[in-house]
């Protein structure tokens, strides 16, 4: 979303932890220099300085924080090998929400005030709260839910180590049930909140979806908007995508059929049956969230309805083992490949025809919008995101056609009737095309996003 702002004319600079790949990345053309002296120790961080690249392939501006004694390790970035967070998450956090106020403050960056500070999640949550501390910063801040379920919640003895202060960590402040809670921080010290998704925004008032916080968010609904998520419509173009087999758009749409051709072959599933039967795919974290559970207790029925299933994902060890036990007792009907393979999801994409995603809560999502773009037609639940990208073929009109199907229980009969009616479209091929061509004409570049969180910043900022 940056690059799409600097588009419109906007002066944004990403800021990172310098994480290894971040650093390496950035440091790739040469191009990584010092943005402020050496300082430290901070949050038990020996040394640390700012550091400024470009974003290889799109030229956008970052800010790194090279602390090395809290960042730079391989593998995940929230998650030590264990599973678990990293025990020392709240300093590492800590550390980006001070850098960003202080950014923010004008303190670190010669000759660069920001406007606006515009956090995300509760990795950032922080910001806002140091940023509120210091009275003449004129800068305003946003903070952005991408899901509610992560919360960055601390033991409350952690705050004195974090220069959190005794009015800090009260319920007014940012404790919650005995905890520090990063996220709470973000939510109740920020001049605005937005959600990924106009949908999510509402949902997370409710007690079904506000994971404990919605009263909180309640209480600030007045500052609160959702603002739908866009997709990198570069990397994601089935015209120009080198990871496929054969790349298509829309005007040759029949050269999808030689990825599909592909993908069964590459996964070792048999040929299409006659008449052909609908391939679906997931690619997902495998957890709870994502509703795939529900999908698996459907999938001897559907599997036995000639349905061929395509599944990459990791998560949930339970889940991981239910889906690799359903393509061993399917062979030749069901593939699932457990781990994460960016190039593979992308032919998946290219090849299956439909993707299903029956989350029981989704803030976003862009697997369902990367369906859309590869004329690979989404089956969805009624939530979040998913209920504002995706038009059921039954509720299509003029103004927002249909581009696929969606259900409203989170239950296994929903899922198996939505993708029965999917099934019976896909016999029909003018009905079937029709929701492919809906779908790979609607718009889902950056820029809409990008241009209402600039109105939005515009509204916020005192200086304009
Ligand atoms: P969430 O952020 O809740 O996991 P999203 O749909 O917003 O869900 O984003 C998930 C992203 O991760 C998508 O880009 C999806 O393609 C990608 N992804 C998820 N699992 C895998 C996997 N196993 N291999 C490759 N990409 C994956």
């Amino acid at each position: 979303m940056p690059h799409a702002q600097q588009a419109l004319g906007a002066d944004c600079r990403l800021l990172l932890p310098g994480y290894p790949d971040v650093l390496h990345h950035l440091a790739q053309d040469g191009a990584l220099k010092p943005a402020s002296p050496a300082f430290g120790p901070l949050f038990g961080a020996g040394r640390i300085q700012l550091l400024t690249g470009r974003m290889p392939g799109n030229g956008m501006s970052v800010i790194a924080i090279d602390a090395p004694w809290l960042y730079r390790r391989h593998g995940n970035p929230y998650l030590a090998p264990s599973g678990l967070g990293w025990p020392d998450n709240a300093a590492r956090f800590a550390l980006l929400g001070w850098i960003g106020a202080h950014i923010g403050a004008g303190d670190l960056i010669a000759g660069w005030e920001p406007d606006i500070v515009h956090a995300h999640d509760w990795h950032a949550g922080l910001t806002s709260l140091y940023l509120r501390r210091h009275p003449a910063t004129a800068a305003r801040t946003v903070f952005t839910v991408h899901n509610m379920a992560f919360q960055g919640r601390f033991p409350l003895d952690d705050g004195s180590a974090l220069d959190l202060r005794e009015g800090d960590l009260t319920p007014q402040g940012i404790e919650f049930h005995g905890e520090l809670s990063f996220i709470k921080a973000g939510l109740v010290m920020s001049d605005w909140i937005s959600t990924v998704s106009p949908t999510y925004a509402r949902e997370i008032t409710g007690i079904a979806h506000g994971h404990g916080l919605d009263g909180v968010i309640r209480s600030r609904s007045d500052r609160l908007s959702g603002i739908l998520n866009g997709i990198d419509d570069a990397l994601w173009d089935p015209s120009a995508d080198r990871a496929l087999p054969v790349r298509y758009s829309l005007a040759d749409i029949e050269a999808k059929a030689i990825n599909r051709r592909s993908l069964l072959s590459e996964l070792g599933l048999h040929p299409d049956p006659q008449p052909q039967q609908p391939v679906l795919a997931v690619v997902s974290r495998l957890t709870e969230q994502k509703g795939l559970d529900l999908l698996l207790s459907s999938a001897h029925a559907l599997l036995a309805r000639g349905i061929r299933l395509v599944v990459l994902g990791s998560g949930d060890a339970a889940m991981e083992q239910g889906f690799t036990r359903l393509a061993l007792e399917h062979r030749g009907r069901a593939s699932v490949t457990i781990g994460f393979d960016e190039a593979l999801s992308h032919r998946i994409f290219g090849g299956a025809d439909a993707i299903v995603v029956p989350s029981r809560f989704e803030p976003c999502g862009l697997t369902q919008m990367y369906g859309l773009r590869y004329g690979t037609v989404p089956i969805v639940r009624r939530v979040g995101g998913l209920a504002d990208t995706i038009v059921d073929e039954r509720e299509g009109s003029a103004v927002r056609p249909a581009n696929g199907f969606v259900f409203d229980d989170a239950s296994p009969k929903a899922i198996i009737d939505a993708i029965e009616r999917a099934q019976a479209a896909f016999a029909d091929g003018t009905r079937w095309r029709r929701l492919i061509e809906a779908g790979m004409q609607v718009d889902l570049s950056w820029r809409h996003a990008a241009a209402e969180y600039l109105a939005l910043y515009q509204r916020l900022n005192p200086r304009h």
